[in-house]
């Protein structure tokens, strides 16, 4: 069995401070069941009779006879990629297989439910494949999958990877089958996440989109949301991520199997190149190094700017993120808007009308390729279906009074659509995607007036202990409950109890045991990671240790100094600000925008395109230098200093002004009595520091 030390040690992701490995605050108190042999923690548990049998009864239910996306995932094999291990000139592992091939050494595990089991077989897939004559793949070497279509001189690059690395290593490998010793001659980048953008400096040089060599195409509004979505509430997007990603969980049958969509992301740093050309109309036809190409906007659907492509000479439809081997996220758990899935199935009704009916092949950013009309027009229907009947029978049922606190536990998919497995939860799952779509209609509150300014859970929770009888009573009961299967009634109990005692340890590990029965029985990534993550903390605290860098350079970069301002606005504690009144003028004459900034009411606002008739300081610097305080680089101070920056006015203000921003912490407490003693970065006050743009 792993020690507690070895543990810890072993976490991928984090150094973990060595003082907590002598916190151990473990009560000396009867666990429910011994600890599972090969666990990576000391107080993991084997999966229960219960959990067992649910496990059984999914695998009889489902449609495992039908065997078809293996065939589809192997065909076109051109070169496994031989190294598992994907190291980059420092030395550095950017991605790493040998994690996951746990995964085909099994034909089950009775901690991993058989449909995630599945398609983590499925996203095993590692190497060069052809789609068809003239369009490969690199598969496998990242969350998302890149592209490449033989262009008239050379290859037009679809969507690439997430990080430099990764998109080198693929780019060599195609060079070495089927490249031709050819150049990139464009990039078209699918859709506004970053998993489809940030390796691009990996197979292009900005010098080179500069100078016409090579194009760069993006939908409509790319640039506006392939930052903007992830800036203000960037912080606690990175922090639930540990959550949906399971971050720090360790690879294996008791902890992290796959992602979904893919394994996992790569390491490193992303980069971004700014589009040469941005289809504007619904549906434009571009040639791109002598193809022709039918571009299909598609706003606010799996992101809100994506686009499709079809290339009608290759009878080919690219059909980026809007439709993958998985029922999609309709609301991401690590937080985002929630998205319109009616909007999203009439898009993919669209492409199924406009190309499916002729297409022979459908390709995709995640998963494998679909070939043959009827298959391709199978897929899309499918899909298609799927996200019209979440939003109509959804809203069919909160029409009857059915709440968001209701839905999950009613809303069930047609018999049919259960049956496909490309419509299975393996990123989107049927639970949080019904609420999701109430939320997006109706809001959070479920119209019960005991629920619409309801007390924080810290502050209900002790009258709940102290009416059910105290701690040992609930305990007591909660042990009974999880010892017959009933994880969920254990886990609301016991809630109550952590939220009133959160230093209170036998009942952190008592819901840490629960959440991991209910974390094994799930299919979905998304929720298992979630529960594993909760018994994960609960257990061992938040480690401490070097959180991950915010945004490289380029992605700070491409934000708007309107959205700069707005962050501002956020960093801002309006505590601090109370009191203060002061105008200020901005003006970056290199882009010839100008803002008037406020502060008053304890409130940061800016307007584009005004000035204050009498400022109280006008500040003026071109974008290219904001850029360099944006990043961190140089200091605002600086700036003015050496007169990059030119100050009119009252410049004490902008002392003040920095006095009230807030670094935000990386680790902040999601579960009670799990807090470590970490210590935030500091950064500059006028460094932008939105979250990482988040891959999907
Ligand atoms: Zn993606």
């Amino acid at each position: 069995m792993t020690t507690r030390r070895q543990f810890v040690q072993s976490l991928p992701a984090f150094a973990v401070a060595a003082n907590m490995l002598d916190t151990d605050t473990a009560a000396a108190a009867p666990a429910p069941v011994a600890p599972a042999a090969g666990h990576f923690h000391p107080k993991g548990k084997p999966p229960s009779e219960f959990t067992k049998a649910v496990l059984r009864k999914a695998k009889q239910a489902l449609p495992f006879d039908d065997t078809r996306d293996f065939d589809e995932q192997r065909r076109g094999l051109i070169a496994p990629i031989k190294d598992l291990t994907i190291k980059n000139d420092a030395g550095d592992v950017v991605w790493d297989m040998t994690r996951f091939q746990f995964l085909d050494q099994a034909d089950e595990f009775d901690t991993v439910h058989p449909s995630m089991h599945r398609i983590g077989k499925l996203n095993n897939n590692y190497g060069l494949y052809e789609v068809i004559p003239g369009i490969y793949q690199v598969r496998g070497l990242d969350l998302a999958q890149t592209t490449f279509v033989r262009g008239k001189t050379g290859w037009i690059v679809f969507d690439c990877l997430v990080t430099a690395d990764a998109m080198r290593t693929a780019w060599k490998l195609f060079q070495e089958h089927k490249g031709e010793g050819l150049p990139v001659t464009a990039v078209v980048y699918s859709h506004s996440h970053g998993d489809h953008w940030g390796g691009v400096r990996g197979v292009v040089d900005e010098a080179d989109v500069r100078a016409g060599k090579v194009q760069v195409l993006a939908p409509r509004d790319f640039m506006d949301y392939s930052i903007s979505e992830n800036v203000f509430a960037g912080n606690a997007m990175n922090r639930r991520l540990f959550y949906q990603y399971g971050v720090l969980l360790p690879v294996g049958p008791y902890g992290y199997v796959t992602q979904g969509l893919g394994h996992a992301i790569s390491r490193g740093t992303s980069g971004l190149i700014a589009p040469t050309r941005v289809v504007e109309k619904d549906i434009e036809e571009i040639e791109v190094d002598g193809v022709r190409m039918i571009f299909q906007n598609t706003p606010n659907t799996e992101a809100p700017s994506e686009m499709n492509t079809y290339i009608p000479d290759m009878k080919a439809l690219w059909i980026a993120e809007n439709v993958s081997a998985t029922l999609h996220n309709i609301y991401t758990l690590r937080g985002a808007l929630v998205r319109d899935a009616l909007n999203w199935s009439k898009y993919i009704n669209e492409a199924l009308y406009r190309f499916g009916q002729e297409a022979v092949v459908m390709f995709g950013a995640h998963h494998w390729p679909r070939w043959g009309n009827d298959r391709v027009q199978e897929i899309l229907r499918g899909q298609r279906d799927l996200y019209a009947h979440f939003n109509n029978q959804v809203l069919h049922l909160a029409n009857q009074g059915v709440t968001v606190n209701q839905i999950h536990n009613v809303y069930e998919l047609p018999k049919s659509l259960q049956q496909r497995w490309d419509c299975r939860g393996y990123h989107g799952s049927v639970p949080h995607n019904a609420r999701a779509v109430v939320n997006r209609y109706l809001g959070y509150w479920d119209c019960n007036p005991a629920t619409l300014i309801p007390l924080s859970p810290e502050d209900s929770a002790p009258l709940y202990v102290e009416m059910m009888g105290g701690a040992e009573k609930i305990l007591a009961k909660a042990r009974q409950l999880h010892d017959t299967g009933d994880y969920m009634l254990a886990s609301e109990i016991l809630d109550k109890l952590v939220h009133a005692e959160p230093k209170n340890q036998v009942a952190k590990d008592l819901l840490a045991d629960v959440f991991e029965q209910i974390g094994y029985q799930q299919e979905n990534p998304g929720l298992r990671n979630s529960f594993l993550a909760g018994a994960y903390e609960l257990r061992e605290g938040i480690p401490e240790g070097a959180s991950p860098k915010s945004s490289g350079p380029d992605v700070i970069r491409a934000m708007s100094t309107e959205l700069f301002l707005d962050f501002l606005g956020v960093r801002m504690d309006s505590r601090k600000a109370e009191g203060m009144r002061f105008t200020i003028n901005l003006i970056t004459p290199d882009n010839g925008e100008k803002f008037a900034v406020e502060l008053e009411n304890a409130t940061l606002t800016n307007l584009p395109g005004f000035l204050a008739a009498k400022p109280d300081l006008t500040l003026t610097i071109n974008r290219k230098d904001l850029e360099q305080t944006m990043i961190g680089a140089k200091t605002l101070e600086a700036q003015i200093k050496d007169g990059t920056a030119k100050v009119e006015g009252d410049v004490s203000i902008l002392a003040k002004l920095a006095a009230t921003m807030v670094d935000f912490d990386p680790r902040f407490e999601i579960l009670p009595g799990t807090r470590g003693q970490e210590k935030v970065v500091h950064a500059d006050a006028y460094e932008a520091v939105p979250g990482k743009s988040i891959p999907e």
